[in-house]
């Protein structure tokens, strides 16, 4: 897999690496949401969490609570957003897994909540829903 994270890795493309362990690099991401916005990659790469090892999954998590510690003390950050893009309809633009830790303030209109609706909007009966999931994630298993 080629991608911009890659040539970040291996010091092909300059970017403001702030932490390094033999699974992950965290860098900073070139177009913040607000300053300290950081993206955690694999090293070995994957697409996004459809593919990703589990491991490897929960590392980023593991380094993103550290990285969200340390922006509460050094942007002095009032919360913190933890997301990942899994796929173009989801927003994905870089197709090497990474996890945003996002700086959040008090006030702050940087994000827009999701808008939401009703089952009863939706036509989906939740508890037959929620039984087919059930199910797959047992045959999963
Ligand atoms: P996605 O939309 O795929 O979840 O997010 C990709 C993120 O990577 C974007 O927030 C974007 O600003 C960041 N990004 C893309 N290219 C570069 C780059 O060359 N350097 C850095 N540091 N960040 C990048």
């Amino acid at each position: 897999m080629d991608s911009i994270f890659i040539k970040i890795i291996n010091r092909e493309v300059p970017a403001t690496i702030v932490y390094e362990d033999e699974l992950v690099v965290a860098f900073l991401d070139a177009s913040p949401v607000h300053p300290g916005h950081t993206l955690v990659v694999p090293k070995e790469p994957f697409v996004n969490m459809f593919d990703g090892d589990p491991e490897t999954l929960a590392h980023m998590v593991k380094v993103a609570q550290r990285l969200a510690q340390a922006l509460q003390v050094v942007v002095k950050a009032d919360g913190i957003n933890l997301h990942m893009n899994n796929g173009a309809a989801a927003g994905q633009e870089v197709f090497h897994a990474h996890m945003h830790v996002v700086p959040r303030y008090e006030g702050d209109k940087s994000y827009q909540k999701p808008r939401k609706q009703s089952y009863d909007d939706t036509g989906v009966d939740a508890q037959a829903l929620g039984a087919q999931l059930s199910a797959q994630l047992a045959g999963t298993e």
